[in-house]
This record gives structure tokens, sequence and C-alpha cells, in this order.
């Protein structure tokens, strides 16, 4: 097959990898994407088990306008492909006391919720949300979602009386001090730090963009569940000519004389391709599609998490969409996972019941419950795991629920399985079981980041939760546009 300069290989078919093809086809690539499972997605896939549909990953969707913007790039509408139906109250915070939180995009709900918290706590809030917003300008539109061609020009994004406005010096925690006092306030706000693989102690003060983007830009739930906006978008690389191959393991990425020169799949046939894009997670393309295997040091990861599903006759009572369950000591729970690579003794959860905003993801009068929750990475947990581990976690969370008057009891659960990070690792691949890719801490942002273009071997490119931007659904949608850029700057 000729290798022409406009012809490129994407091996994964995750919501990255996806956009790349994408934005690649719109500048004329022919586009093969490789696929290792049966269906595309990755780690934002489908689930179904006896009439009950479960997204297996992602379940909170902010920033729709990235979705919209990819769409509008092809010149298609997202709104005519999916129908996203709002969630509000977004997330219910719950402690052990009882006490709870409820954050919502309505102002006027919100202030109500922070008043009764932290009394006298409306101009906090504005003031925080200002700040926010100006920080979130900063790193959406221009820090975070630029080419650059190292820390220099990264900073060049911005002028320096931005820069000063990132707090990226300050942690997340502090940066929340300066306009909270509230420990519940300051937990619930700082608890999205976990998705980013850190403790809000710890990671930089401009991920308060994280519950900002969220009260600003609101939570969706695409109608049918997330999955089918990833099947939108999967139609749409296909509309555009995108031809995407399921059931393809790529076992290699071939390489001669420091370029890349194409692929070779697990059935041994090879495909030659002058451009080859990896989605798969960063450090598993290095350590096993890679030969030799790259050297460089893994990055810092996320945790892992255990997540179940479970089908149940009826709805819990009580439980809305969002729900997050923590701990009366965040700090303890935070370093028992982070610094001590151990499950917390009160581990705080996630809870997602989605029947409550569409019901048809189950059979009629019944719904379906998603727990997730931090757990160490593969590496740190036993060598030979008690096996009954991930079902005695899952019993303490429903034993914490059950304290707040929220009963799963085993003869309403109509089925139920549970993901470990092991097999997270076995279907998509990630590296030590990693849940989010690469940790957000400063030294893995912006130009410090993995890249998107290898440093060493020619034609080689990364998309996706380990690379620059970073991690979630909108993140990494924009890092396929922010690769596929690079990759049409260089044929250039
Ligand atoms: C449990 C969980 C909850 C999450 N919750 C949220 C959330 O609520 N909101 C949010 O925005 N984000 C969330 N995220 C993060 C979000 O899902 C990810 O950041 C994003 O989906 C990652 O996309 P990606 O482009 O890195 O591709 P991935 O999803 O990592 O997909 C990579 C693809 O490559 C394929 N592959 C791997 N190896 C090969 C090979 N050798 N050959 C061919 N194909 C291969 C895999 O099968 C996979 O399909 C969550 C993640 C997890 C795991």
């Amino acid at each position: 097959m000729s290798a022409g300069p406009k012809r490129a290989a994407v091996i994964g078919a995750g919501l990255g990898g996806l956009s790349a093809a994408i934005h690649l086809r719109l500048a004329g690539f022919d586009v093969t994407v490789y696929e290792r499972n049966d269906q595309v997605g990755g780690r934002a896939g489908q689930l179904e088990i006896e009439g009950f549909r479960f997204d297996t990953g992602p379940t909170l969707l902010n920033y729709p306008w990235v979705f919209e913007e990819l769409f509008a790039a092809a010149g298609a509408r997202l709104s005519e492909h999916v129908e996203l139906l709002p969630v509000d109250p977004t997330v219910r915070f719950i402690w052990p006391d009882g006490e709870e939180l409820t954050l919502s995009s309505d102002l006027a709900t919100l202030a109500r919720e922070f008043e009764r918290l932290e009394p006298g706590s409306l101009s906090a809030l504005t003031a925080f949300l200002a700040d926010a917003e100006l920080k979130y300008g900063i790193a959406m539109r221009k820090l975070g979602v630029r080419n650059a061609s190292g820390a220099i020009q990264w900073l060049r994004g911005a002028g320096l009386r931005e820069l000063l406005h990132t707090s990226m010096w300050r942690s997340m925690r502090s940066e929340l001090r300066r306009f909270f006092r509230s420990p519940r306030i300051l937990d619930a706000l700082g608890s999205y730090a976990m998705y980013l693989g850190g403790s809000p102690w710890r990671l930089p003060g401009i991920l308060t963009i994280l519950p900002y983007g969220e009260i600003a830009y609101g939570l969706w739930m695409p109608r049918g569940g997330i999955y089918s906006l990833v099947r939108a978008v999967e139609r749409l690389a296909v509309s555009l000519g995108a031809r995407i191959v399921t059931g393809a393991e790529v076992q290699r990425i071939v390489v001669a004389d420091g370029r890349v020169c194409g692929v070779e799949l697990s059935d041994g046939t090879e495909e030659w391709w002058p451009t080859v894009i990896s989605n798969v997670d960063v450090p598993t393309t290095r350590r096993e599609l890679l030969t030799p295997p790259s050297a460089e040091r893994p990055p810092e990861m996320t945790p892992g998490v255990l997540t179940c599903y479970m089908g149940l006759r009826g709805r819990p009572d009580g439980l809305g969409h969002h729900t997050i369950f923590l701990p009366f000591d965040s700090r303890a729970s935070f370093d028992a996972l982070f610094d001590e690579q151990r499950v917390p003794e009160e581990p705080a959860f996630y809870a997602c019941a989605p029947s409550a905003t569409d019901p048809d993801l189950a059979p009629p009068g019944c719904s379906t419950l998603y727990l997730l929750t931090p757990v160490p990475l593969i590496d740190r947990l036993p060598q030979t795991p008690d096996p009954a581990w991930p079902a005695s976690l899952r019993d303490r969370m429903i034993a914490r629920m059950e304290r707040h008057g929220i009963a799963i009891p085993p003869e309403q659960r109509a089925c139920e399985t549970m993901w470990t990070p092991h097999d997270w690792q076995r279907r998509y691949r990630l590296y030590n079981g990693s849940a989010f890719g690469a940790s957000h801490r400063l030294g893995q942002m912006g130009p410090w980041r993995c890249p998107n273009r290898d440093r060493k071997i020619g034609g080689l490119y990364y998309v996706g939760a380990s690379t620059t931007p970073g991690t979630g659904m909108p993140t990494v949608v924009l890092g396929g546009r922010m690769t596929a850029e690079r990759v049409i700057a260089d044929a250039h």
C-alpha cells in the first residue's frame, strides 16, 4: 500500500481517537481506526445485562459546547443527533452525620444551600464564581487547548496577569479557602480532585474550574445514556468517511529508522501507515506496542476504581441522579488513597441512578444503579487479593446508603456485575488499571504532560486521557482536535 502523507491510522476508538479521526477526515486524510473491542467508546462504553443498560465509565457530562463544536466543525448539529436532558440539581453530597449539600446551576438555589452551611457566604460564592470563570476562560480557551512547542511558548498563550490568576502554585484546597470557611463546602468542592488523581491539598488551584464548570455549564444526560452520545460521535466519524474496524487489536507499532511505518495486528497482518495516532493509554503504548519498549518513566497515574452495575426492581427511595457520599475526614481518606495507596477506612463513593432522568434505561418498573469508589492501582493491590474484596467493598457502600435511608436489599437486585482495576486494565489496556489516566499534578499539566507527538519516533502521535490536555470526555475530545492539528501541521 502506498504511504502518502495524508494517511493516518488511529489505534483505539475511545472518544479521543474518534475526535482525532473526525478532524483528520475533515482535513482530507485517509483514516482507519483499529479498535480491539467489539464496541467503540473505550471507557465510555455500554454494558447490557438482562434488558438493563449501563454506561460503563463516564456518567457526568458537562461542557456540552465541546461536543457542539465537534459536530459544528463537520457542518452538523449535535442537537439533531442526541437529545441532551438537563440534570438539575446536579450533585448531592452526603456526610455520615446526615448533613447534605446539593449543587445546582440555578444560582438562587445554590446560594440558599451555601447560605445554610455558611451563613453570609453569598458574596463569597459570587466572588468564587467570578474568579473561577476567569480561570476557566484561561484554561479552556488559552493555555489548556493549544499545542505549544515547549513551556515558554505555552506560557505565552496567556498574559502575565492571566498567569498570575491561575493559582498554579497554590493548592486547590487553599484556593477554595480564599472564599469559603465551611469544611463541608470545602470538602464538597475539593472532592473533584479525585478524578484528576490527587488530593485537593496537593493539586493546583486552577482546578477549581472543575466544580465551577459543573455549576456554570450544568450536567447533562444524553437520552439513552452517555453511550448514545458516543454512538453519535461514531456515526459522525463514519459519515465523514473514517473507516472504523472493531475487533482489531494492534499488537505492535512498526517503526523503522526512527519513523513509524505502520501497525501489526494481532493476527500478524501488517498495514502500512506513515502516521499512527495511539489512543491507547500512553504508558501502555510505550511499554506494550513499541519494540523495544520505551524506557521512559511512566507518569504518575490517577487511582483505579471499583465500579458496580446493578439492575434493580423498582427504584431506590431518596436517590437522585448523582450522589456523592463523603467521609467525615476527607483529608484522612485522600491521604490513605494517594499517600498510603490503600482503601480508606471511610471510602468516599459516587452513586448514579440515571433512571431518575431517563427511565428507558431499564425494563418497565425497574431502574439501574451504578456505584464507583476509587481504589489503589493494580501494583498496590495485594498480589493475591481476597476474591471477596469487591463484594465486601460494595456491601460497605450499600450499608452506608442504608444508614441514610436509601435501602438496596438483595431481593431488589435483579442482576449485578462489578469491574475491578484488573477488569478495566484487561478491557481497555489502562495502564496499571488507572481509571482516569495520568494524574493532573502540576508537573503533569500543560507542557509538562506527556506531549501528543512522540519526541523520538517520527510519525507517532498520542491522543486521550494520559496525554495533553488531559482526562474527561470533553477534554479528550478537545485533545483529538489538538492532535489532529499537530498531524496536519507536520504534513505540510
Ligand atoms: C469509571 C470511570 C468513570 C469516569 N467518569 C467520567 C465522567 O463522569 N465524566 C467524564 O467526563 N469523564 C469520566 N471518565 C473519564 C473518561 O471516561 C475518559 O477520560 C475518556 O473517556 C478517555 O478517552 P480516551 O480517548 O483516552 O480513550 P479510552 O476510553 O481509553 O479508549 C481507548 C481505546 O483503545 C482501545 N485499545 C486499547 N489497546 C488497543 C490495541 N492494542 N488495539 C486496538 N485498540 C486498543 C481500547 O479498547 C479503547 O476502546 C471516567 C472514566 C472512568 C474509567
